[in-house]
């Protein structure tokens, strides 16, 4: 029997969380104006963790610097990163899609997957389902999110990503030849700039070049995990799980993303502690205990370089 997996979305989420908070204290709506969240303006210093469409259309940039974002737009509002309000805001959305779904695995903190296998019966029109949950989401949250529907995840996050904003979209399998494989091979799940670059000197210039290369051709570029991967992916072939939330919560994190690089090690070290002192108080005042401890460190450009250290015993 074939899988039923929707991805959920929140459309621009740090500017929109942002937006809807500044909103309702009377303040005007930073979806509407040349705005982005990060840095200090008075400062001109930090990067653009995320922009709204009016910013975008200015030239403005999510990663750049504050400084060069103002040069191109003077009339460009900041607002600084709120994390507290985004955790709110991301758990009443996915409380939402847990009224309908039953599994839900949250992928990031504004994205999560849906499995809807088996509710055929319950609802038996999925795209009317979709709908009905983007619309409650802007109707009680003020905020829009794109739905996308598929048989799997990979087709589901794709499907998430085409127009934007406040859109349901279908990528099922018999639509990948006319909606997946025309996008730049760029546009796919995980093909990075370094990677598309790679495929493109080859050749392999969309996502349909991708899938009906020669499976041994793009091992011997991208090498054998890799290649299989994205081979796989371009082809709309994904068996993965939907992992439900009750293994989610047996994880604890933390992230932030700086208002100006860090560059010295001292500084480094105590906004470590930091971080790690307020995830641990909420391990200890939920008496739980850990024993594989990840930190995920991301450069200036957005890269993203995790270390993984287990120990053997455990410990808080
Ligand atoms: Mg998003």
């Amino acid at each position: 029997m074939s899988q039923l997996i929707f991805h959920v979305d929140v459309n621009s989420a740090y500017l929109s969380w942002t937006a809807v908070k500044l909103l309702s204290e009377g303040r005007p709506d930073l979806r509407l104006i040349p705005s982005a969240i990060g840095g200090d303006k008075d400062k001109r210093k930090g990067i653009v963790v995320a922009k709204s469409i009016p910013a975008k259309q200015k030239g403005v940039k999510t990663g750049e610097p504050v400084g060069l974002a103002l040069r191109k737009c003077p009339e460009l509002v900041l607002e600084k990163p709120d994390f507290d309000l985004y955790r709110k805001c991301s758990a009443k959305f996915m409380d939402i899609c847990r009224k309908y779904a039953p599994a839900l695995e949250k992928y990031s903190i504004d994205e999560c997957f849906l499995d809807m296998s088996g509710t055929e019966n319950i609802y038996p029109d999925p795209i009317a389902l979709a709908y009905k949950i983007k619309d409650e989401i802007k109707n009680t949250l003020g905020f829009t999110v794109n739905i996308g529907i598929s048989t799997n995840k990979i087709l589901a996050k794709m499907a998430s990503d085409f127009e934007k904003p406040d859109k349901v979209h279908t990528l099922f399998p018999a639509e990948i030849e006319t909606k997946l494989w025309p996008l730049p091979v760029g546009d796919l799940l995980f093909v990075g700039s370094a990677t598309a670059e790679k495929l493109r000197k080859s050749g392999i210039k969309t996502i349909g070049d991708l899938a009906r290369a020669n499976i041994g051709f793009v091992k011997s570029i991208l090498g054998n995990k890799m290649g299989q991967m994205l081979y796989d992916y371009a082809n709309g072939i994904d068996d993965s799980p939907v992992r439900t939330s009750a293994r989610e919560a047996k994880g604890y994190s933390i992230s932030y993303t700086y208002e100006e690089d860090i560059t010295d090690k001292a500084r480094a070290y105590r906004e470590f502690l930091a971080l790690t002192e307020k995830v641990s108080s909420r391990m200890r005042s939920d008496s739980v205990k850990a024993y594989c401890i990840t930190v995920t460190i991301r450069d200036t450009s957005f890269k993203t370089n995790p270390t993984r250290r287990s120990s053997p015993s455990q410990q808080t």
